[in-house]
């Protein structure tokens, strides 16, 4: 699957957003990728999830596991065309755990896959989480990467769709300046 063909299902499902919205991150931008939205459609989830794993088949992950909730939805697909279990981290008082019994076994081979990375910085906490319980980190995957490819991972990294989308800090942010105020889109937009 092209970086072409991800943007035109993006586009034709609605999922990439324009408007001030406040990132995960904390960062500003104009444009939010829904990816609810696209993965809405469970078949392009699927083939969206296969086309990643071919680039991990190789390690023979013992389980995928993402953050909660963007991930969750890509993490279980991902573990269906790995043939390995997909678990899901949490954040509990802001800090990300595992919960519901998800338990990962020292030397167990982990992926760790995300919908969309813009600064890593979920992506990374996850690692953390894996090395917590002594596992192994063999690489990460997200369908978007909206860093246009600066985030550094220190482990090997695939997206499908590596496209770069200005982010603003809130004293830098142009909209912000014009007085505008930003929205947090994850649940409402
Ligand atoms: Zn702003």
């Amino acid at each position: 699957m092209d970086p072409g063909e991800v943007a035109r299902i993006f586009d034709q499902t609605g999922a990439l957003l324009e408007g001030h919205f406040l990132l995960t991150s904390g960062l500003h931008s104009e444009k939010y990728l829904q990816c609810a939205r696209v993965l809405q459609w469970a078949e392009k989830a699927q083939a969206f999830a296969q086309a990643l794993a071919q680039n991990f088949l190789s390690n023979k992950p013992d389980l995928v596991i993402s953050p909660a909730i963007g991930g969750i939805i890509l993490g279980h697909e991902m573990g269906r065309a790995l043939a390995c279990r997909a678990l899901f981290a949490e954040r509990e008082n802001g800090v990300l755990r595992l919960r519901r019994g998800f338990e990962i076994y020292p030397g167990e081979k982990a992926l760790v896959v995300e919908d969309v990375i813009t600064t890593g910085g979920s992506t990374m906490e996850t690692i953390e989480v894996v090395k917590s319980y002594g596992g192994v980190v063999v690489g990460a995957a997200s369908l978007v990467d909206r860093s246009g490819g600066q985030a550094s991972l220190g482990v090997r990294y695939h997206s499908l769709w590596t496209l770069s989308i200005p982010t603003y800090r809130q004293e830098n942010c142009p909209m912000c300046k014009s007085g505008s105020k930003p929205v947090k889109p994850g649940s409402r937009v």
